[in-house]
């Protein structure tokens, strides 16, 4: 619809890639020179109003290690409106990473942008490739009541217009804006024969770089009837999404320069559309325009993941695998240990140094950059995503051996004559049992664990054929009735105590609950049964590999692609009882294409050793697999099937915060549409199948990409193991339309290496909720926490829960010291859709509770008048805590 009176807005940006075809110390080189520029404009031109500064702050960090006198002159700026800054700490990708990542990256950039001044609020996302359900709640938690967005709207654009109220599943509303012909809609305007921009050049040293031209001489080239001609085009197509008489003209793109001839061109416009007002302003003000307007937006409820105008990129999720895995451990460590360690250590007055938690957040969230994370970048990119990863983990790891080495010497021992001590630490907010394993130091023999009342726990010590220091062992203990963010600490005597309920023989292994037999004629394929339950399983557990003719971004399916599925191969199949498991080691030869030659898959083969070890442990529901895989074939796509034997129409997995139904097929046939309708989906860490008869969950850590199809009626899922690619981009697939970015071959995108793949399966009763598939899903991705010592002084008892949330329906997210003051945030959300009444218990009673928005703002005080917190949460809320405690006692 054509609105009168119409009013653009222009806001000139640009939106800066830290790090994709260029490393971050490349595009930073570029930067330094753009940002410079804009500094000057922002400071000599008075008709240059503003100057959007992408929505992320870590461009400012960057630039201020080369330049920190400036940094009053950049605060000066902000504070003037004249640069706009935040919220985002950096432009991440949404479905690779936790939701805590999301509300860390919010929390810092906001915190950030303020320290210089004032923060944008406006939840800008101009590239994430989709957007996940939640957001709309996360936003509103940092009193973000917009988004403006280009990616992940489908058919139902057509009808919402390019501005919509988009609704979490908890009812938070915010304003969306659908940025339909992207966020570079009119980059670079009045400016035709300035391309190309970039220049590629390969030094002496072989380094192939790239430098960008800068708009010089914009003046000299402006072509002002071009800007006039393609501006009232652009109108026209705006106006037929708008719902509002104002629309919003972008002018820049991915790391484009300042364009100052921007103000020439608003005049000339002026001149010519008189009956159209041009403003050079900002997207705060363009929000605050469109929000009088607001009772007339439609609404959209659920994720935005169609490409009907813009790419969406599915295959990232499985591209460079490799960083997906390191994310989750990086992930897992700071969230789920270093950080409730830090709380507890807080509340013992144990001093940990917090700064620690702040430099591995920053650290991992450049990680979590868009193209990064993604795997979307060249070779040198990914190699220095991989040592950002490995030094979280690193920092983590170190951070967390240190706490728990702290707090375990403050219990009891549960007896006084032991050889060692195990302490056992729970991040989840259940008590549970499970295998842990850690290094004791300790002569060989034959030990068992006792806890302080005299019960035994098996207990079996290995070496570590990888280290060989002194007494050091292995250990693998099963402990159970661990409490709820909490310990046990148990006692390590030496005797034997047997291992009861796992039995090993032939091509079978067998616990309490299932009996699984392996088929060494057709690859291994798993026949499991579920004892309890009656029920079987055939054919579980088979590779098939297909050829992948795409690129970084995208699956694509070569023209002869020749599925090659493990089932035809004979393996090696051995049963044996290791440690705490029984376990079924099959190994096979995978012989697969070596490569595609132009879209066939190559008649030349090669060999890639694939072993599967499958295992149960006692007591456990989990049927758990390793997969190792030395991938020696080239543009190929690896994937594991597990048949359901269900028949449903949808499947459920997890996203950020809340569990999300997914049909089987895609609901529109996308024949308008930038890029195929998405068959395969991204899962944080599991998927579920069920039906009245119960179901079957699969969870994985660090593989997010899965798909459910449907043969002769029944359900299986396919988890992507890998996406082996040589191009960053390519302009040739049959799943998009057009390139992604630049043709540029890279190598290492064909993941030619040793890989390990880790997921488990559940078969349960009922949905994914009476059968619990998120409280197991967690106990999957977060093992328990073990640590080893001698002495201890007995200040605390030998088995504690310092927090409590019940129900488990509740549940916790994040228990961290708060940002600012002495505070312990405890963050935790409803999974089911109706309202729980929740109550949290405390070992150590908080001087003060108080509600915040995850901005950690305190929002009431809540009563705690006996001892314990009581909170209405309502359906798939987010809800954070505060807890002061004093800092004398
Ligand atoms: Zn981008």
């Amino acid at each position: 619809m054509r609105h009168d009176n119409l009013k653009c807005i222009i806001v000139s940006h640009t939106h800066w890639d830290r790090e994709w075809y260029l490393t971050s110390e490349e595009f930073r080189l570029w930067f330094l020179e753009s940002f410079n520029k804009i500094l000057e404009v922002l400071e000599e031109n008075p008709k240059f109003h503003c100057f959007l500064l992408d929505g992320q702050v870590v461009l400012l960090e960057d630039f201020l290690e080369y330049y920190p006198e400036k940094r009053s002159q950049i605060e000066e700026l902000v504070k003037r409106g004249k640069l706009a800054i935040g919220p985002w700490y950096i432009q991440p990708d949404e479905f690779l990473v936790s939701g805590e990542a999301l509300i860390r990256n919010l929390l810092k950039g906001i915190k950030l942008a303020k320290s210089y001044g004032k923060c944008m609020m406006v939840g800008y996302l101009p590239d994430t490739f989709g957007h996940t359900a939640q957001l709309p709640q996360i936003l509103s938690q940092f009193n973000l009541d917009s988004i403006v967005f280009k990616r992940g709207v489908g058919d139902e654009g057509e009808e919402l217009g390019s501005e919509f109220i988009w609704e979490a599943p908890d009812g938070s509303r915010i304003i969306a804006v659908h940025l339909v012909a992207g966020y570079h809609n009119i980059s670079k305007l009045g400016l035709p024969t300035l391309a190309p921009s970039i220049e590629i050049w390969r030094s002496p040293a072989g380094w192939i770089t790239a430098l960008h031209k800068t708009y010089d001489d914009e003046e000299k080239v402006l072509d002002l009837e071009s800007a006039l001609e393609y501006v009232k085009e652009l109108i026209e197509y705006l106006s037929r999404y708008a719902r509002t008489p104002y629309l919003l003209l972008m002018n820049g793109s991915d790391h484009t320069p300042i364009q100052t001839s921007i103000v020439t061109i608003i005049d000339y416009l002026r001149e010519k559309l008189p009956e159209i007002e041009f403003e050079h302003g900002s997207l705060e003000d363009y929000i605050e325009l469109i929000k009088e307007y607001r009772e007339n937006f439609k609404t959209y409820k659920g994720e935005l993941r169609g490409a009907r105008y813009s790419h969406l990129l599915v295959g990232v999720y499985s591209s460079r695998v490799y960083l997906k895995q390191l994310n989750y451990k990086a992930q897992l460590m700071l969230e789920k240990y270093a950080e409730p360690l830090a709380s507890i250590a807080k509340i013992l007055k144990l001093n940990p140094d917090l700064k620690v938690l702040d430099y591995a957040w920053k650290l991992l969230l450049k990680n979590h950059f868009h193209d990064s994370i993604y795997g979307s970048g060249t070779d040198p990119v990914h190699r220095e995503n991989e040592v950002r990863f490995e030094k979280v983990i690193g920092i983590a790891s170190n951070y967390a051996f240190r706490l728990s080495k702290e707090i375990a010497g403050l219990t009891t021992p549960p007896l006084e004559d032991a050889e060692a001590y195990v302490f056992v630490f729970n991040p989840l907010n259940w008590e549970r049992g499970g295998v842990v394993s850690t290094y004791i130091e300790l002569p060989s023999g034959e030990y068992h664990a006792v806890d302080e009342e005299g019960r035994i726990y098996p207990v079996k010590i290995c070496e570590d054929p990888n280290i060989e220091i002194g007494n050091l062992k292995q250990m693998f203990l099963i402990c159970k009735e661990v409490p709820s963010i909490g310990y046990r600490v148990l006692a390590i005597k030496k005797g034997k105590a047997e291992i009861e309920g796992l039995k090993a023989e032939g091509n079978t292994i067998e616990n309490e609950f299932y009996r699984i037999e392996a088929n060494p004629e057709r690859g291994g394929i798993l026949r499991i049964m579920d004892k309890e339950r009656g029920v079987v399983l055939e054919d579980v557990n088979i590779f098939i590999d297909g050829g992948d003719a795409g690129d970084e971004y995208n699956y694509s399916p070569p023209s002869g692609d020749l599925l090659v599925s493990s089932d035809k191969y004979k393996a090696e199949v051995k049963s044996f009882l290791d440690t705490c498991r029984a376990i079924l080691d099959i190994k096979l030869d995978f012989v697969l294409p070596a490569r595609l030659t132009g879209k066939w898959r190559s008649i030349e083969s090669v060999s890639n050793p694939l072993e599967i070890q499958v295992w149960l442990e006692p007591g456990s529901r989990l049927i758990k697999f390793k997969v190792l895989f030395e991938n020696n074939s080239e543009d190929h796509r690896l994937r594991v099937k597990i048949p359901t034997g269900k028949s449903t129409d949808t499947a459920y997995a997890d996203t950020h915060f809340y569990v999300i139904e997914r049909p089987h097929q895609p609901a529109s046939t996308g024949e308008e549409w930038m890029e195929e309708p998405p068959r395969t989906h991204p899962m944080i860490s599991w998927i579920d199948v069920s039906d009245e008869n119960g179901g079957v969950a699969l969870f994985s850590r660090g593989l997010h990409e899965y798909e459910t199809t449907v043969e002769n009626g029944q359900v299986s899922i396919l988890l992507t193991l890998l996406r082996a690619v040589g191009w960053l981009s390519r302009s040739d697939l049959k799943t998009r339309k057009g390139g992604a970015g630049p043709d540029i071959a890279v190598p290492d995108a064909q993941c030619k290496r040793s890989l390990v793949f880790e997921y488990a399966l559940y078969l349960h009763d009922g949905d994914w909720k009476e059968g619990e598939v998120y409280k197991r899903a967690q106990e999957y991705t977060v093992p328990l926490l073990a640590t080893s010592f001698k002495h201890s002084i007995g200040k605390l008892p030998s088995k504690l829960s310092f927090f409590s949330a019940k129900p488990s329906e509740l549940l916790v997210s994040a228990l961290k010291p708060a940002e600012e003051g002495g505070g312990i945030v405890m963050r935790f959300y409803n999974i089911t859709g109706k309202t729980i009444r929740g109550i949290i218990e405390y070992a150590f009673k908080p001087e003060k509770v108080f509600r915040s928005k995850m901005d950690e703002e305190k929002i009431e005080e809540i009563d705690l008048s006996n001892g314990k917190t009581e909170i209405e949460v309502g359906a798939h809320k987010i809800v954070t805590l505060i807890a002061e405690y004093d800092e004398q006692s």
